[in-house]
């Protein structure tokens, strides 16, 4: 550890324990097991509990389940949307500054490549205020605090802020910014341009198949050049999927689609004999109804989840909110956990991983891991979507659904600076659901001490078997070239 990072490290430690102590110094933990008090010599003090759950929370390695990184070797050909500060708001303040009222033509420039980094903070400065303590925003702050050292972005700071972005952004800067600074044990990266990145770091970001194109579109173009399928029927679509999780499944750690963005959840388990002549009209260009597309996306769903299955590849599936702005139909995402009900009791061997609790529907997601054994839930994206709902979602998860089925971190962003702000932010709110738990009575602090490796990492690590993964994709071939 160098002088530089055992400084940061320390900062955020001290401040994680700082914010949540003072909180707690006045609660009490009336009403905790009476027997706890002979086991625990920490039961008289309860600043003392929260001060050690924030210990132990702020040392504990998170497995980030959930990213979109690029790979850093992109990073330093500039090949992201653009290359200064801004870059750390381009994904997901971008929308916040958006609906906050910043004219299109401000934003475009904001993020444009072409205009002075400097310059930039008079495009930001009026619509600051509003969007600096939404999730998005403290993510980015935090960041820019932690990455940087600047405490407060402004006019006055907005040079040194770009100075520091350009200093650490070198070779070896994911390693720095994931492992050292937001201590994460490993990510798991959607590779948003292609269905598997074979990626440079390959014990760091971990990679999902993204089925999303096998099944939605489906996407000829993308997947059956590589598998060099000539894909004229479905069969032959049959086989460029099955050549992907072939040649993927053993690196790969889960299967990913976020479907959920533009249908609802209601896959249909569609025989190929339906679907085969709608596939045959569709790549001839004939035209398709909506009732056939969805017929044929049902059937290539259940292609999928029955190879990923197979594999023993667990399905993570796009629940809830929508990134972006103006467009999300709510009603549809309200139906998300009904139809995701109907998925859990058609496959009871495949292992659905539900992601960013399905905000703002998260109770109804809750009950689902509590009755159903293939139903494990992701808080990935949640914290900084809503970081007190978060809070109260775990707090209500951890006393009704079994805790081997929780996952408690996934950054879900394309900048990689970020996901430091929203591990401080997650390492924050899940000290504060334990103490919270413990303060209420509704768990001992012994039993909640306990919980904080498993739901941070030790569940990521067994239901990815992150252990094999690692060791397979170290050895992978693309590295030996
Ligand atoms: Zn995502």
């Amino acid at each position: 550890m160098t002088e530089e990072k055992e400084r940061i490290s320390r900062r955020s430690a001290i401040k994680g324990v700082g914010a949540i102590g003072a909180g707690v110094a006045l609660g009490s933990i009336v009403g905790s097991k009476p027997t706890e008090a002979k086991t625990l010599d920490t039961m008289a003090k309860p600043k003392d509990i929260a001060s050690d759950i924030a210990r132990r929370v702020a040392e504990t390695p998170l497995v980030d389940s959930h990213e979109h990184l690029i790979e850093e070797k992109d990073r330093l050909e500039k090949r992201a949307r653009c290359d200064d500060w801004a870059l750390l708001m381009s994904h997901y303040l971008d929308s916040d500054l958006l609906t906050a009222g910043m004219p299109p033509k401000d934003h475009r420039r904001l993020f444009s490549a072409n205009v002075d980094p400097v310059e930039k903070w008079k495009l930001l400065a009026p619509w600051w205020p509003a969007v600096k303590n939404t999730g998005y925003g403290q993510a980015v702050a935090i960041a820019i605090r932690e990455l940087y050292g600047v405490d407060d972005l402004s006019e006055k700071t907005a040079a040194k802020v770009q100075q520091k972005y350009e200093e650490l952004r070198k070779p070896g800067f994911y390693r720095k910014v994931l492992s050292d600074v937001a201590r994460i044990h490993s990510c798991q990266v959607n590779c948003l341009s292609r269905p598997f990145m074979e990626s440079q770091l390959p014990d760091l970001l971990l990679q999902d198949i993204s089925f999303l194109g096998m099944h939605m579109g489906p996407d000829i173009g993308s997947f059956a050049p590589p598998a060099g399928i000539e894909v004229k029927d479905l069969s032959n679509w049959h086989s460029v999927i099955d050549w992907w999780f072939d040649k993927y499944s053993n690196l790969a750690v889960a299967v990913k689609s976020q479907a959920a963005y533009s249908r609802d959840l209601n896959y249909e388990d569609v025989p190929a004999e339906k679907a085969a002549p709608v596939f045959k009209r569709q790549i001839n260009g004939e035209p398709v109804s909506e009732a056939d597309r969805k017929l044929l996306q049902d059937h290539l769903f259940w292609h999928c989840i029955r190879k990923a299955t197979e594999h023993n590849l667990p399905v993570k599936l796009h629940t809830g909110y929508y990134a972006g702005q103006n467009y999300m139909p709510l009603g549809r995402l309200a139906n998300n956990p009904a139809s995701v009900s109907n998925l859990l009791r058609h496959a009871p061997d495949t292992t659905f991983v539900l992601m960013h609790i399905c905000y703002p529907y998260y109770e109804d997601l809750i009950s689902l891991a509590k009755h159903y054994t293939n139903a494990h839930i992701d808080m990935c994206w949640a914290w900084i979507i809503n970081p007190a709902a978060s809070v109260q979602f775990l707090k209500h998860y951890l006393v009704t659904a079994p805790a081997n089925k929780i996952l408690t971190f996934g950054g879900d962003y394309i900048p990689v600076e970020p996901v430091v702000g929203h591990a401080e932010i997650a390492r924050r709110g899940i000290a504060r659901a334990l103490i919270e738990l413990v303060e209420e009575g509704w768990l001992s602090p012994s039993d909640a001490i306990e919980l904080i490796e498993p739901i941070m990492c030790g569940n990521g690590k067994r239901i990815f078997r992150l252990d094999e993964k690692i060791a397979r994709c170290k050895k992978s071939a693309w590295l030996e070239g």
